[in-house]
């Protein structure tokens, strides 16, 4: 946890979802004034009343003792947020357009409605995740709608928190990157983030910008790597838990982001990829890498399906048992999840479903409607299924009962997309076991 004294700066956040609300109650925690903003009353109304509307662990806690504090308040109120501040982080979504590029009009607006109420030299940062030269176009927006003329400078600081462990990500994150064009925000920023124990990077704005990027981009095609190696383990009867720990033990390579399944979801690397292929097509680029990555993201929840379909034989009037529904575990997002297509595609194909997610219920509500039946405990999801199919490897899932698993289930198939058992173990227990990229 941070230890060095910090100068107090008063600090607005435009959008208080998992990035606004983390990083901002984290500042606030370091010893900042913060004032969270946001268009959705009932986040600020829930805020407000103590409630914490999305699933982090240990936000709670950091939200309440920042409230008691009086570091961290809430409102809809943009204009007297940014009057009140020094420093404004957007941190808005920017979601994908039908083409695959990012929607910035929550930006831009953004930028527009603080050039239009600024009354004095402002810090404007970009957490949000854009393409490269959008500070560009903050800062003419800016210039453009304040009618005082007011001094101001943008800042690039991308954000590498991930959601389950947001946190201890913000409190200590392996890099922090500021891009500025001049040493006056440059200072700003170092104050802000100087009780952060961690190696700070300054850049022009463009580089920041294109740091996140890349860095997402380049963990997404780690991922798609590591499934395209499955598929090769399975067309050869190699197993590809083993090749990527070998793989891995190389420094150069690395373990982490190796694990094979059933494809990235969430609410980044699509989203970020898809944006960063448009971008660089925009400036004349084809970055094919990408859409390959891209390409085999997608085959990789496919093969699954397929796997299910193989499994069951004739998946019309079957029912299965499905533990995992968020993209990752240790939060509530659905955005992007791969169990959607997965659940749309079974439930297309006429089979009952009961699923069962320790925190994502009441968002996965939202995504799958009734296509699913929410069940309150893993084990509620088996009785009388066909088969038990696993998209999230919850820690939950790690230790099952598995006599009780197999006296629920009718009959003793798995289908894991994550890889969480060994296949000699649960031959052993009398299932019949499909994984990823094993034999
Ligand atoms: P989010 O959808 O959870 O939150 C965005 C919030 O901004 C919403 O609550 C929305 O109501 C609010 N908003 C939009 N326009 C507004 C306006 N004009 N005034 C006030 N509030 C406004 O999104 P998120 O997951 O927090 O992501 C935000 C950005 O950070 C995105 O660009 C994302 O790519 C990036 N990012 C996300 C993560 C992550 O793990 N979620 C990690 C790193 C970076």
């Amino acid at each position: 946890m941070p230890q060095k004294k910090n100068k107090s700066h008063k600090l607005a956040f435009i959008g208080a979802g998992y990035v606004g609300l983390v990083s901002g109650t984290c500042l606030a925690e370091i010893g900042h004034h913060v004032i969270l903003v946001d268009i959705n009353k009932e986040k600020i109304d829930k805020l407000k009343q103590g409630a914490i509307p999305i699933y982090e662990p240990g936000l709670e806690d950091l939200v309440k003792r920042n409230v008691k504090a009086k570091r961290l308040s809430f409102t809809t109120s943009l204009p007297q947020a940014v009057k009140k501040s020094d420093v404004i982080f957007i941190a808005v979504n920017t979601p994908p357009q039908p083409n695959g590029r990012a929607d910035l009009s929550y930006v831009a607006a953004a930028a527009r409605e603080i050039a239009e109420v600024a009354d004095s030299y402002k810090v404007v940062v970009d957490k949000s995740t854009v393409p490269v030269q959008t500070g560009q176009r903050v800062a003419e927006t800016i210039k453009r709608y304040n009618t005082r003329g007011i001094d101001f400078d943008v800042v690039s600081n991308p954000e590498f928190l991930r959601e389950g462990s947001a946190i201890e990500d913000f409190m200590e994150p392996d890099r922090i990157v500021v891009g500025v064009e001049n040493r006056r925000a440059e200072k700003i920023m170092r104050e802000i983030y100087a009780p952060v124990d961690a190696p700070f990077i300054v850049t022009d704005v463009k580089s920041a910008e294109l740091i996140k990027h890349a860095s997402n981009s380049f963990l997404a095609m780690k991922i798609s790597f590591a499934n395209a190696l499955a598929r090769i383990c399975e067309l050869s009867g190699a197993n590809i838990d083993k090749v990527t720990y070998g793989m891995g033990l190389d420094k150069r390579i690395g373990q982490h982001f190796l694990k094979a399944g059933v494809g990235y979801g969430g609410s980044c690397f699509p989203k970020d990829i898809a944006a960063f292929i448009s971008i660089a097509d925009d400036m004349g680029y084809d970055f094919e890498l990408l859409k390959a990555v891209e390409k085999i993201n997608k085959y990789a929840c496919n093969l699954f399906l397929q796997k299910i379909e193989q499994a069951l034989w004739v998946t019309k009037g079957k029912t299965i048992a499905v533990w995992g529904l968020a993209f990752k575990p240790n939060t509530d997002d659905m955005r992007n999840a791969p169990s959607i297509p997965i659940i749309e595609q079974l439930y297309a194909d006429g089979a009952t479903m009961n699923a069962y997610d320790p925190q994502a219920s009441q968002t996965a509500k939202a995504a799958l409607g009734d296509k699913v039946n929410y069940k309150k405990s893993m084990y509620e999801t088996l009785k009388g299924a066909d088969a038990l199919v696993i998209i999230t490897d919850w820690d939950e899932f790690k230790n099952p009962d598995w006599s009780k698993v197999s006296s629920l289930l009718k009959s003793p198939i798995i289908i894991d997309g994550r890889n969480m058992f060994e296949p000699r173990d649960m031959e052993k227990s009398g299932f019949v076991y499909h994984s990823v990229g094993r034999g």
